[in-house]
């Protein structure tokens, strides 16, 4: 058994920021960074251009970023370690960590910065465009679809707020819903509905998308859950916006969660609802899920950490 006096379980940019004040504040981190199948330096690990993280006034790749962002937390002192936790005992102090390497750790304080997952079609053709104008995030890459004409397939908020925002920079959207009626809130659908560059295609669902052989976005065959007829809509990009998963099957019976599964954090804090445990980025963030709000939160988590053992030695 390895102690610690903080674990960070989880490596996007959360983690990696937490890593970073915690080692610089001398508490010597260890980082379960996770191995496939989960993914190590999360969800940015899978986009290309990072145009809007302060500091790179030509972007960045994501692993790029990452990488960077984990080479800075090992230089100040943090240590990484490639295993994912399996088992996790809440219930007394120190607090005792099991993973899939065999290892166990006895933590004085976790943070917990395991991400979300965005939900996807599961089509083949889907996972082949990934990044190549398939994607489940418009505010990182709606910029590249300037002028363009472009599809968000999904009926509620994160759908909505993903059109609206697209139709500000691209020529056409179209949505594309599964049903006859919108998930999303009735102001956001209003405001869809008066967009005038925005239109959408009821009562269907994406079966392909093309163009896999040219290796980018050219279309999408929609079936027509009515009629059963299969039609070629035309466009750029995909966007695919049908609702995010918080990774927080291994907290559930241990920590108190939304009914959407995220992790809750007392107002303008990370803490959870056990002294200790604390969460930062997207686990416990159904809202903004940035890499810079999580990094910011990965900053708080570290500095609550720190506060809440210094309380211990006193
Ligand atoms: P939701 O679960 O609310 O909506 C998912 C949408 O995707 C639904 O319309 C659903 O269809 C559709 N969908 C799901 N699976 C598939 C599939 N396999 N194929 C096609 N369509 C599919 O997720 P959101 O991410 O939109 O929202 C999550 C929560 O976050 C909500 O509570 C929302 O209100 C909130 N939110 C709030 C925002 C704001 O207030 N500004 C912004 C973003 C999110 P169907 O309707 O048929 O089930």
């Amino acid at each position: 058994m390895r102690n610690t006096k903080v674990l960070i379980i989880g490596s996007g940019p959360a983690g990696h920021t937490a890593a970073i004040y915690a080692a610089r504040a001398n508490l010597e981190p260890i980082v379960l960074e996770g191995s496939p199948p989960n993914l190590p330096g999360g969800q940015l690990m899978l986009t290309t251009d990072v145009e809007n993280f302060p500091g790179f006034e030509k972007g960045i790749s994501g692993p790029e970023l990452m990488e960077t962002m984990r080479s800075q937390a090992s230089r100040v002192g943090a240590e990484f370690v490639s295993q994912n936790a399996t088992h996790i005992d809440f219930s007394n102090r120190p607090f005792i960590i099991q993973t899939d390497g065999d290892e166990e750790f006895s933590a004085d304080t976790v943070i917990i910065s395991t991400g979300a997952s965005a939900k996807w079609l599961s089509l083949p053709s889907e996972t082949a465009l990934y990044s190549k104008g398939v994607s489940a995030c418009a505010t990182c890459d709606g910029f590249f679809f300037r002028g363009r004409d472009v599809l968000v397939v999904g009926g509620g908020d994160t759908a909505l707020e993903e059109a609206l925002y697209l139709s500000r920079l691209t020529r056409t959207v179209t949505l594309i819903h599964r049903r006859e009626a919108l998930r999303g809130s009735a102001i956001m659908q209003r405001r869809l509905l008066e967009t005038p560059n925005i239109s959408v295609i009821w009562n269907s669902i994406i079966t392909e998308v093309h163009d896999v052989e040219l290796g980018k976005v050219t279309g999408v065959t929609l079936r027509n859950l009515s009629t059963d007829v299969l039609s070629f809509q035309p466009a750029d990009g995909l966007f695919v916006a049908i609702g995010h998963k918080p990774n927080t099957d291994l907290f559930k019976d241990h920590l108190d969660l939304d009914k959407q599964g995220y992790i809750v954090t007392k107002p303008g804090t990370t803490l959870t609802n056990i002294p200790g445990v604390f969460a930062a980025g997207d686990v416990q963030d159904s809202v903004y899920r940035q890499a810079v709000t999580a990094a910011g939160t990965g900053c708080m988590a570290a500095i609550d950490a720190e506060r809440f053992l210094e309380g211990l030695c006193t």
